[in-house]
């Protein structure tokens, strides 16, 4: 192809797909220029996991009519003059790329009135072509309705993932936003329904409830520091709340990050935050926190990235260290809001290497689902007795792993089986996950419900994720014997659990679960699955009888994926008897002969 300069229609495409990577970028710019706009009230609505519409509506100042075709040109904005002023930047835009971008893919109407105007206006943009303007009645304020995104980009549509993931993705951004800004009041519907409110009180901690919701803001820890920079008067602050050292979760997503009041995603500043709880916390685990970080502006560098996400700073290592020794303190040494709470443990020390709070679970008797009994009372069972109980148990599945005979178990975590290529060591934690997660799925694909046990006055209190995940997954989940019913806007009633969790604490099983499972994942049904199955299963450290043993190792045994756990991890080794000879030198002629 010759070299030839590309038309404005695509310039301006490119341009657009750098801001505008999906809908929740989309509704970011949008809340961004409500909140630069003074807003006090922001009203988000979505539908179709924001594909459909997204509207962004606000009481700021409005755009004035005459400067309504400015600000959704490229590079126009009312927020920045000269290179000089990036350096000094306290909006939270300033590229004036965002209006250019987002009407640039979608259709777009734009409706305001400018505080000192009388009369609104209305425009729409439809793929970056303005219609005319016409006046309109309007509170002062700004309304901004963006449909079928990227209707106009077939390519960028393709790649978008599932309404749920949109949905997630959308929900995260404006929890950030309400966290960030404690003084607007953020009021978030999708699909017609209220997801997320906040009061506009000024407290953090009202929103960081609204959020994590109660139960985990009350295992929290507020954190607050200051530090002088040095040789100035200036200093770096940081603020929020931290869980505590033995309240946290399996993955970093819970960590909300701000600089000067914008949400970041910073690898060190996470860092610094997990790194805060160095020995206090298990490999693997993650607090959930919530961390403002306030710099002089000339001190850090937002324009990093088209959409701000990141920031440079002038020296990230001070940062760093203030924001550890901030978090550190308050984890060390919390002298923190819930009084009651922490005289529990407060002679617990923090310095205290961590226990696994799953300690417990090791109690927890060895549960099967209850198959038909006629042919496992058998403790003596020898193999050839085996061939026939084979077309027995269970009668529909095809084998795929050899029959295995039980010789015992080795650290109360291992079973040991003989079978006739070798001999087997069995994970018994890993091997009954994949052995649930196999009958979750049979009995889902039956459409036959577990069994289940109801709790007595039992109630959780869910965040909005978790609420979406309830909403979206009910039938599964009550086909797994989870039923819940709502019971205010972030409570719901547990009315059964499924009878395998039935040596858990109802409230802790149910939440201990739906806090596992990963809703932006790709295959979320999986996720729940799961994770129902590495919860209730047997775990390391548990004594199991012959029987018990017997019975996991024959349904493995017919397991689709019998090598390998839910998470992929291997459920067994295997030795055969190549290798066990090789490694007892059996098949060296000098040791052969002293057979
Ligand atoms: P930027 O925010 O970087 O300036 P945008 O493209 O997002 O660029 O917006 C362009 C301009 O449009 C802004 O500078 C502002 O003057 C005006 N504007 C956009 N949205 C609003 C709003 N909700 N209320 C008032 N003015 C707005
Ligand atoms: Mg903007």
């Amino acid at each position: 192809m010759p070299i030839q300069q590309l038309t404005e229609d695509v310039i301006s495409k490119i341009a657009a797909g750098e801001v505008v990577e999906r809908p929740a970028s989309v509704v970011k710019e949008l809340i961004e220029n409500a909140l630069d706009a003074g807003a006090e009230n922001i009203r988000i609505e979505i539908s179709g996991g924001g594909r459909k519409l997204i509207q962004v509506s606000d009481d700021g100042t409005g755009i004035p009519a005459d400067e309504i075709a400015l600000a959704i040109a490229r590079h126009a904005t009312s927020k920045l003059r000269s290179a000089d002023d990036l350096f000094d930047i306290r909006t939270l835009g300033f590229r004036g790329e965002a209006l250019a971008s987002i009407t640039a893919v979608s259709r777009t109407t734009i409706l305001t009135r400018h505080r000192d105007e009388e009369m609104g206006v209305q425009v729409k943009i439809e793929g970056g072509r303005s219609g005319p303007l016409k006046p309109a009645g309007a509170p002062a304020g700004t309304v901004i309705s963006v449909e079928n995104l990227f209707f106009n980009v077939p390519a960028r549509l393709k790649f978008l993932k599932t309404d749920t993931t949109e949905k997630r993705q959308i929900s995260l951004v404006v929890m950030r936003y309400a966290l960030a800004y404690p003084t607007v009041r953020f009021i978030f519907l999708q699909d017609g329904r209220e997801q997320f409110r906040t009061t506009g009180s000024g407290e953090l901690a009202d929103v960081v409830v609204r959020v994590f919701g109660l139960d985990v803001f009350k295992r929290m820890i507020e954190v607050r520091a200051e530090e002088k920079l040095r040789g100035t008067t200036e200093s770096i602050a940081v603020r929020g709340f931290v869980s505590e050292a033995d309240y946290n979760r399996k993955d970093r997503s819970r960590i909300y990050l701000f600089v000067n009041g914008r949400a970041i995603q910073d690898n060190s500043l996470i860092y610094a935050v997990t790194q805060a709880y160095h020995r206090l916390l298990p490999r693997g685990q993650y607090p959930y926190a919530v961390v403002m970080v306030d710099v002089p502006p000339r001190f850090v560098d937002v324009n990093v990235h088209p959409t701000k996400a990141e920031v440079r700073f002038q020296d990230a290592n001070i940062v760093f260290s203030v924001v550890q020794r901030a978090v550190r303190s308050a984890v060390v040494n919390p002298h923190q809001l819930h009084q009651a709470h922490r005289d529990q443990q407060s002679t617990g020390g923090w310095s205290v290497p961590y226990t696994p709070h799953d300690a417990s679970d090791s109690q927890m008797e060895f549960q099967l689902p209850d198959y038909d009994d006629a042919v496992s009372d058998t403790d003596k069972r020898h193999r050839q007795q085996r061939q026939t109980d084979d077309d027995k148990f269970p009668p529909e599945k095809p084998r795929t792993l050899p029959p295995l005979r039980v010789i015992g178990q080795v650290g109360a975590a291992y079973i040991v089986a003989e079978g006739p290529a070798g001999m087997y060591l069995i994970d018994q934690h890993i091997a009954h996950q994949r052995v649930l997660v196999d009958y979750f799925l049979d009995s889902v694909a039956d459409e036959t419900t577990l069994d289940t046990l109801t709790p007595e006055a039992c109630t959780i209190q869910v965040d909005a994720e978790q609420r979406d995940l309830i909403d979206e997954y009910s039938v599964l989940l009550s086909m797994l014997g989870l039923t819940l019913e709502l019971f205010g806007t972030d409570t719901y009633r547990v009315q059964s659990v499924p009878a395998l969790a039935r040596n858990q604490e109802p409230a802790e099983f149910v939440l201990k679960w739906l806090t596992a499972v990963d809703a932006g994942a790709e295959d979320v049904q999986q996720e729940i699955l799961h994770h129902l199955a590495r919860i209730v299963s047997v775990k390391s450290g548990q004594v199991l009888s012959q029987h018990e043993m017997q019975e996991m190792v024959r349904t493995l045994e017919r397991c689709d994926t019998p090598l390998r756990g839910p998470f992929g991890q291997p459920t067994l080794l295997h030795m055969s008897a190549d290798y066990l000879q090789h490694e007892f030198k059996r098949n060296k002629p000098a040791s052969d002969s002293a057979s």
